[in-house]
Order: C-alpha cells, then sequence, then structure tokens
C-alpha cells in the first residue's frame, strides 16, 4: 500500500518537474550559462533546486517576473528581507538621495547615528549596536564578542539551527567556524538544562533563534526560553537571540513580543530595506567594549558597515515603512492567513499545517504537533515539493522548502487567491499526501 503510494507521489513530482522544465527554457539556459563560472550556476546555496531553479528579470511591489514571462505574486519576500516589497517608493527616494551625494566617503556620514538611534529605539535589549553587512557576520561578532567578554571558548548551539553560512547546525557537510560548539535540542528545556550546567564554567554564550525561521517556522516555547535567560543569567553565560528573520514579527521583535530579553540581539536582512544588513547590539556594558576611546577597546572592521546605501534604505525602511503600526497590521494579515489555511487543511482531512508566527510561515505535510525540527523532519518532503511545483505553475512564488514571508504590498486579493490555489492543491492532491 505504502509502496504504490510512494510510486504515485514520485509519479506526480516526476510530471511537475518535467512540466515546469518545458515551461521554462529560458531559466534553464540561464542555469546552464550560469553553470561555467558559477560552481552549479550558483552562488547563494539556498536557491538551488533541482531540476533547476528560475531566474528573474523584474519585481514590482509584490509581483515578479521570470525571464520566461511568467509573473508571479511573491509569498517569499527574500526570505524575509524583502519585507518592504520590490520598489517600496520611500525607500527608494532615500537610495536616490544617497546616490546623489556620492558612494563610498571613506569617511563617518550624516546617516549613521540616526539610523542606530532608529534601531536601538526598537529593539528593547539594544542599548547599543554596530554595524555589519550580513547576518552571518553579526552572529560571527556577537559570539565573538562573548568569547571576549567572558574569556570562556564554548558555544551553544541548537540542532537544526541556523545562523549564517558558517553556521550551519542541520547535520551533513558544512564549513563552519570552527568554535568549540556544544549542541541542544530545542524546546528540551531539562535536557538543554542539563548540558548548560554541565558546560557552565566554560561556556561563552549560547545562541538561538526565538523561533527557528529557515528551520521551519518552529516557535520556542516561551518557557523554554525563560528558562534558558534564567539559567545564563545565574552562570554568567551570554544570552545571544539571533533576531535577524524574527526581529520582523512584532514592533520590537519577537523578544518584545514574548517580554524575554537576551544580552545581545542580532540583526540582518528586511532592516537595511533591502541593502545588505547585519547588526549585533545589546546592553552597553558589552557593546561598550568596541568603544575606541578605550585603551582596551575591542576592533571591528568593515569597509562597508556604514556604507550610505544601506544607512540611508535603513533609516526609511525602519522610521517611515515599517512603522510599528505597519509592524502590527503585516503579522495580523499573517496570523490570519495562517488560520484559513489550517482550517482548510482540517476540513479536508488533508495531513499538512502551517506553523510559524504572524508574517513567517512554513508547510509541513504532516500529522502531528511539531514541537521541534526532530519531529519536522518526519514531514512528506515529496508532498511539499509537489505542493512548491504546483503552486509555481499557478503562480505563486515561495521557498522549496514550504517559507513563506509575506511582505507589505501584497494585498488581501493576493492571500485569497494564495489561499484558493492551496485549496485545490489539497483537493487534486489528497489521495498522494498520506
Ligand atoms: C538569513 C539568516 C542569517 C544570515 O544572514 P545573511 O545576511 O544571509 O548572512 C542568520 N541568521 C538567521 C536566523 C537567518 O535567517
Amino acid at each position: 500500500m505504502n509502496i504504490t503510494r510512494n510510486i504515485t507521489l514520485d509519479a506526480a513530482l516526476d510530471d511537475a518537474k518535467r512540466d515546469y522544465t518545458a515551461r521554462n527554457p529560458a531559466s534553464l539556459a540561464l542555469h546552464e550559462k550560469a553553470a561555467g563560472p558559477l560552481p552549479g550556476g550558483n552562488t547563494r546555496t539556498v536557491l538551488y533546486y533541482d531540476p533547476f531553479p528560475l531566474a528573474f528579470t523584474r519585481g514590482q511591489g509584490a509581483r515578479l517576473w521570470d525571464v520566461d514571462g511568467h509573473e508571479y505574486r511573491d509569498f517569499l519576500g527574500e526570505y524575509t528581507a524583502g519585507l518592504a516589497g520590490h520598489s517600496q517608493p520611500a525607500i527608494r527616494r532615500a537610495i536616490d538621495k544617497a546616490l546623489d551625494n556620492g558612494l563610498n566617503l571613506g569617511g563617518h556620514n550624516t546617516y549613521e547615528p540616526d539610523f542606530a538611534a532608529a534601531v536601538t529605539a526598537r529593539f528593547p535589549s539594544m542599548d547599543m549596536v554596530r554595524f555589519t553587512n550580513s547576518g552571518t557576520e553579526a552572529n560571527l561578532l556577537a559570539i565573538s564578542t562573548a568569547i571576549a567578554r567572558t574569556g570562556r571558548r564554548k558555544v551553544m548551539v541548537f540542532r537544526s539551527g541556523y545562523h549564517g553560512a558558517v553556521f550551519t547546525f542541520s547535520g551533513g557537510a558544512n564549513i563552519n567556524v570552527p568554535f568549540d560548539y556544544v549542541q541542544a535540542t530545542y524546546n528540551d528545556t531539562e535536557a538543554t538544562l542539563a548540558t548548560l550546567e554541565a558546560n557552565a564554567a566554560e561556556l561563552a554564550c549560547v545562541i538561538l533563534e526565538p523561533m527557528m525561521g529557515g528551520g521551519g517556522c518552529i516557535p520556542a516555547r516561551p518557557d523554554f526560553l525563560r528558562a534558558l535567560r534564567e539559567a545564563t543569567a545565574r552562570h554568567g553565560v551570554v544570552l545571544i537571540f539571533d533576531e535577524v528573520m524574527t526581529s520582523r514579527l512584532s514592533p520590537g521583535g519577537l523578544q518584545a513580543k514574548l517580554g524575554i530579553l537576551p544580552d545581545l540581539t542580532t540583526l540582518g536582512k528586511y532592516i537595511g530595506g533591502g541593502m545588505s544588513f547585519g547588526a549585533f547590539g545589546g546592553k552597553a556594558e558589552l557593546m561598550g567594549l568596541f568603544d575606541p576611546r578605550r585603551a582596551d577597546a575591542l576592533p571591528h572592521a568593515g569597509t562597508f558597515n556604514n556604507n550610505v546605501l544601506t544607512m540611508a534604505a535603513g533609516i526609511a525602511a525602519l522610521t517611515e515603512v515599517y512603522t510599528p503600526a505597519e509592524a502590527d497590521r503585516l503579522n495580523g494579515v499573517g496570523e490570519a492567513l495562517r488560520a484559513r489555511l489550517n482550517d482548510m487543511a482540517r476540513k479536508h482531512g488533508a495531513p499538512m499545517q502551517f506553523t510559524g508566527i504572524g508574517s513567517m510561515l512554513n508547510l509541513h505535510v504532516l500529522d502531528e504537533e511539531i514541537t521541534g525540527p526532530e519531529v519536522a523532519a518526519r514531514g512528506n518532503m515529496k508532498a511539499r515539493d509537489l505542493f512548491f511545483f504546483d503552486m509555481l505553475k499557478a503562480g505563486f512564488w515561495l521557498a522549496r522548502r514550504g517559507m513563506l514571508a509575506l511582505s507589505l504590498p501584497l494585498t488581501p486579493q493576493d492571500c485569497d487567491a494564495f489561499a484558493e490555489a492551496a485549496e485545490e492543491f489539497v483537493v487534486s492532491r489528497k489521495a498522494l499526501l498520506g
């Protein structure tokens, strides 16, 4: 029975990929051209999927057009970085104005203090901030700060956690920064505290997302985070929240929504208004170590740390575009869409669910409560792939792994259309989802 069903799902997926290949000759040609100078045509691993990934020529609002001329409603939102959409006018004005006054000034510019003030005003644990160029770099600096401050070497991370290109803990090959890692299980309070206690004297920091984003939009249990907050404080271990994605989930980040404040926070993605961005910040006692007026100041270089395009776009993004009111609105849209999709799946008895908080959602084809990444790993990945290809054909762009990140220009009609297409998938494919 199982074998028959698997063959049927395999056959459906093969059909979907054949159809995809036939519909996207220009993307295929571009992939083959790119595969000369770029390994596998790729310079960003997450974007690859088989048989070959789509390439886009243009984006506007919450719409995308690929090189074969198909139009998509964009439900990926650049993995959360594209929160403002593809052509937000206030961000465009800010970038134009910065361009008019020249790039790469080689000194301080007038934007940095305003951008830093906008960031620290938003996130309650961040008394002070320093800018980087990516979330990966922000996490590298935050962990290094904890090691410098504590004089300890160990770094606690969570299995299946993701904190950037060189902080990937999902098993398999990696090129992680060779810190001395201690791995724990997300949302398992008892085992995590036991591991923490056993390593406390050597532990510099614990780093985690308050909701696993790339790991499948799996929220941390508040009592788990509270226990970590208490134990790290008791042992002088620096608690780092990676809010590169989750900072969008309330006006003050997921930390403000939960009322649990870390010692250091890292940011990235949408906060630079769509420009390259990262930041780490926290208590003055920690961040003050970088004050160059001190004789023993820690160094933190970075040619593009204060680049005018990011600074200017970021000010517009935080103060004009993703205002606290807009943050509440977009997260409300996400809650409503998730409830609608889950009600629809339940109504049809389909073994699938959308997890997440607010404007971040992730599909899991699985019929049990998803309390951690080990549970999510039991989901039907081929059925999720089929959802991806069916939704592409219906004109929706999302991540192959089932992730959705809503952006501001999405309309109620876009959400209706998504929900209808998802229901069409359930109705037509239900027999394959078991
Ligand atoms: C995207 C991401 C990063 C890395 O940010 P980059 O700017 O891509 O280097 C780190 N942590 C989390 C949680 C992320 O989602």
